[in-house]
């Protein structure tokens, strides 16, 4: 790390959630600390980039004073634990989201060496005294990553994580989840051995402990038998399909000493979130603020991040973080929100989320150039205007209003999850991209290629002619992205 000047710090936030007084201090801090931009991440959770070396350790002791922390946002563990964001989704929500928590604590690496190092010069405990059953010597071959989704709302893309649960919710009590394994979208170019892939259904449990032991024993199975000879073939996709699912699957109930039941039948009809005000079962609202790839900053003609800063100071709302990099206004009592709606109406937020068009709220970038050291391509500084480009030739073909989903990644690591979209973009070389097609919208079935290396020009003639061939050929209800599969299906055959 001699060399490396700049640094990014992402907070653990499992299920997403921050107070109002906790988004102040995180206002603070990224402008005193980092570039000023507070980056909402696709996990749910906030980045902050651009932090210069001496500014690291003011940086997380502030964040600690906020009972913030980042430890495991990051490394071969367990990362932030994502959930369906929204409490208005069901009057369960709440249970769903601790267990988001009971996970990310379990799931911790046991050393405090974090505290020794970044808050305080003081050893927390003794080295030889700390002992991780879980992680043991070795922690994990890669990473892991962890969601749980409340049907029937997919706006975590649960089938993209390591390790998937679906909450099961038979006559408004919640039964047990659904558990799925082996999800993971990164790929290397050029390595075929190497692929996107969705979480497999392993089964079917019956209760809270029984889903923490599950998921705790299917970690021990990937520590244990994941790769550690070749970092790009050691997610736990790899080591179950190396087994094979049913041989994976006896593994983990051998070791948590009972074994899952029949899947459970779930449907998921939506996975976009939802925009602008909607009301719990308790009577609270909650406003869902559509935010551009998840960069709240200030610009001209749009002071979003003030905006938002005024709000947290109302001490009024709770912030909440969607997998779709938007924000959530959240816990609004009846007589407060007439306030709220104030502010957002002030600042802009309210007509921005409105009227932004239907393409654009289903779009998803990941950080990529100038931040993220692996990217070949630019996705977040790129896509807010190649999707300006694309709205006309949706107009001309009456798509204006259809919630097509694009994703766009600046190299093929997947954190924009465009393997899994109607579109998928993933960067090659500056200003190059492959063009993925065919995913379906529910993030149940992933793209494939169509074509590759594309310029704009390309993208935008691509586009044209797929959008032309879906409206004149198109069956009835059929989505973009079941249109484009059935497509290349029949190119294939
Ligand atoms: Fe960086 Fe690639 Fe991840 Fe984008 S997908 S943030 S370019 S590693």
């Amino acid at each position: 790390l001699e060399w490396l000047y700049s640094f990014m710090i992402r907070l653990r936030l499992p299920g997403g959630f921050l107070t109002g007084d906790q988004w102040i201090g995180l206002h603070d801090i990224a402008g005193k600390h980092s570039t000023g931009v507070i980056k909402v991440t696709t996990r749910q959770t906030i980045q902050l980039h651009g932090i210069l070396k001496s500014h690291i350790r003011p940086t997380i002791q502030q964040f600690s004073l906020q009972h913030l922390d980042s430890i495991a946002a990051c490394g071969d563990v367990n990362r932030n634990v994502t959930c369906t964001s929204n409490p208005s989704e069901s009057p369960l929500h709440q249970q769903v989201y601790e267990l988001a928590g009971k996970i990310s604590e379990m799931c911790l690496p046991k050393t405090k060496a974090y505290y020794d190092l970044w808050i305080d010069d003081e050893l927390v405990v003794e080295r030889k005294a700390e002992e991780d059953p879980l992680y043991q010597d070795r922690y994990l071959p890669r990473k892991l990553k962890i969601g749980i989704a409340i049907p029937p709302n997919n706006d975590v893309d649960v089938f993209i994580n390591d390790i998937a649960l679906i909450a099961v919710i038979e006559n408004n009590e919640l039964v047990g989840y659904n558990i799925a394994a082996g999800g993971g979208l990164g790929a290397t170019h050029g390595n075929e051995a190497t692929y996107a892939r969705l979480a497999s259904l392993l089964g079917f449990v019956d209760s809270e402990e029984k889903a923490l032991k599950a998921v705790y024993e299917i970690i021990t199975v990937q520590r244990d038998f994941g790769n550690r000879s070749d970092r790009k073939l050691s997610r736990l996709k790899y080591t179950i399909d190396k087994l094979g699912i049913e041989e994976y699957k006896k593994e983990v109930e051998k070791r948590a000493g009972f074994q899952f039941e029949p899947v459970r039948e779930f449907t998921f009809t939506q996975r976009k979130d939802r925009y602008g005000w909607v009301q719990n079962h308790e009577g609270k609202w909650f406003y869902t603020v559509f935010v551009e790839h998840g960069r709240i900053l200030d610009i001209e003609g749009y002071p979003l991040k003030t905006g938002l800063l005024k709000i947290a100071e109302t001490g009024k709302v709770n912030f909440r973080f969607t997998c779709n990099q938007n924000l959530i206004l959240s816990d609004i009592t009846e007589n407060d929100k007439a306030e709220i709606e104030t502010l957002l109406t002030e600042y802009g937020i309210a007509h921005y989320t409105e009227n932004a068009g239907a393409m654009r709220k289903n779009s998803v970038a990941c950080v990529a150039l100038n931040t993220c050291s692996l990217a070949l391509a630019e996705a977040q500084r790129y896509l807010p205007d190649l999707v300006t480009k694309i709205e006309p030739v949706l107009e001309k073909y009456g798509l204006q209003n259809d919630d097509i989903t694009i994703r766009m990644t600046g190299c093929p690591n997947g954190c924009g999850r465009s393997p899994n979209a109607e579109i998928g973009l993933i960067g090659t070389a500056y200003g190059k991209y492959n063009l993925h097609i065919g995913g379906d919208r529910l993030g149940m079935r992933l793209n494939t290629k169509y074509k590759e290396n594309l310029g704009e020009d390309e993208i935008l003639g691509s586009l044209d002619e797929l959008f032309k061939m879906y409206v004149e050929e198109r069956l009835p209800e059929e989505t973009l992205g079941d249109f484009s599969h059935r497509y290349l299906s029949l190119e294939k055959a």
